[in-house]
């Protein structure tokens, strides 16, 4: 079994490397078949986590696009309970357009909630949410989600552009909390 140390805590390797490229090449084959032969899609990939997943189902996604990344900020508003939140980098105008989130991973949904009440004021065409990881059991809103790759149980993950603490963006796999190991498995 394959650990890691990221910072103060350990993680084993939970799903292979191969086994998320291959779901995320079935996830932009599926995107692909369903929007009409001549639509080109804005990607928006919501960072940080969504780098390595972006990056990869582009490549995967076989027509004409565009690709966007925006960051979700929250900030004071003018009372002192109102916390006002905006989208970093969103740059283009998307009114008329064809919009494909693209997430990492939903947990409760809340950050979801609230990126997709800002793009539903942006008189879009179309909004589709795509997202790598999911956790069913503790997903609290309504809100549908058109693509998910796999569900996962509620456990802390890392790898795969997911970190803790900062570390551990860079691994191939994606990695799942675990207790302390005996040293000879630290890889
Ligand atoms: P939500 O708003 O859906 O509860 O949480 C979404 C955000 O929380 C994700 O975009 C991600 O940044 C973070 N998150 C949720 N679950 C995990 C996890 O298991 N591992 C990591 N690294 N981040 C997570």
């Amino acid at each position: 079994m394959k650990i890691t140390k990221l910072h103060d805590l350990y993680f084993k390797e939970f799903i292979s490397a191969d086994e998320i490229s291959n779901i995320v090449s079935s996830l932009a084959e599926q995107v692909r078949k369903d929007l009409p032969s001549n639509e080109v899609p804005i990607f928006i990939g919501i960072l940080n986590g969504c780098f390595v997943f972006t990056a990869d189902f582009l490549r995967e996604y076989k027509g004409n696009c565009e690709i966007s990344f925006v960051k979700l900020s929250s900030y004071q508003g003018t009372s002192s309970t109102e916390n006002v939140k905006s989208l970093i980098g969103l740059n283009e105008d998307l009114s008329g357009r064809t919009v494909i989130i693209l997430e990492d991973i939903i947990d409760t949904g809340t950050t979801l909630q609230e990126i997709y009440e800002i793009f539903k004021t942006k008189n879009l065409k179309e909004l589709k949410i795509v997202t790598l990881f999911y956790k069913p059991d503790v997903y609290r809103k309504e809100l549908h989600i058109d693509y998910i790759g796999k569900g996962i149980d509620d456990k802390f993950i890392v790898g795969y552009g997911l970190d803790y603490k900062g570390y551990g963006r860079n691994l191939p796999a994606i990695y799942q909390l675990t207790t302390p190991p005996k040293m000879k498995n630290i890889v």
